[in-house]
């Protein structure tokens, strides 16, 4: 959906590019390192890669991530100067970046400044994205290791996309614990997996966020599995807080 709404800026020359804070700026990225390359360039396209979505601006790549907070808003139309100026509008305190064009502009708000701005990502960092990854794939990334399936799954070098609440969504949904290592999962158990991500990212986007899953509300210390009633483990997996049902998630 960031894909799709950052589509709007294709073909706009950049006029002015608004940095105000420099945390959200990553890699050595610096407020004057975007002017000067993105000023006056044109947007030629958006692609998506994970959590990653990347716009080239004449020839430069220009990568942007938006945590569970950011949120992404191209407006082609109304006057975007006078917007993200103000300081009538209520979050113009979380506003991390924008660029703006003639007639229109791109504003990242982002309140918990989880997400990040940066001039030539380093995509090869990146494993295949998860809505993109075929099921050999899958296979052969969770058979070359014994860590928990949790883990491995969060692992963004391996696979792109899967933050910690789609994980635990997935996995709940799939039956299967997160704790188990990664290598044991059966020909079957892998395949079931496969069609569980997929659904459940295209589930989660199409409700509004990662934040929409059936066992978000269940997050907390008296939290019970919505399908069996059963009391919710919770653990620390792959360095995450982790929710999952002891009785169906094997
Ligand atoms: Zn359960």
């Amino acid at each position: 959906m960031y894909r799709r709404a950052a589509e709007a800026a294709i073909g706009e020359t950049i006029s002015t590019v608004y940095a105000p804070d420099s945390w959200y700026l990553k890699r050595g990225t610096t407020a004057d390192a975007l002017s000067d390359t993105l000023v006056g360039e044109t947007v030629v396209a958006a692609r998506r890669r994970g959590k990653l979505l990347l716009l080239e601006v004449g020839d430069a790549t220009l990568g942007l991530r938006f945590g569970m907070t950011g949120r992404i808003i191209v407006d082609g139309g109304a006057p975007i100067d006078e917007l993200l100026y103000s300081s009538r509008r209520a979050d113009a305190a979380d506003e991390r970046f924008a660029m703006t064009w003639d007639g229109g502009g791109l504003v990242i708000s982002d309140p918990r400044r989880l997400g990040g701005v940066e001039l030539a990502p380093d995509e090869d960092r990146l494993g295949p994205d998860a809505l993109e990854l075929d099921r050999r794939q899958l296979t052969d990334v969770l058979g070359r290791t014994s860590r928990a399936l949790k883990a491995v799954l969060l692992d963004q070098s391996r696979i792109a996309g899967i933050g910690n609440l789609i994980c635990d969504e997935v996995l709940w949904r799939a039956g299967l614990s997160p704790v188990r290592g990664a290598d044991t999962l059966t020909e079957f158990e892998v395949a079931l997996l496969s069609r569980c991500i997929k659904l459940t990212i295209a589930m989660l986007m199409k409700r509004g966020g990662s934040h929409t899953g059936d066992l978000q509300d269940e997050r907390n210390r008296d939290g019970r599995c919505p399908r069996d009633g059963t009391a919710l483990r919770r653990d620390d997996v792959g360095g995450r807080t982790t929710y999952w049902c002891p009785e169906h998630q094997r």
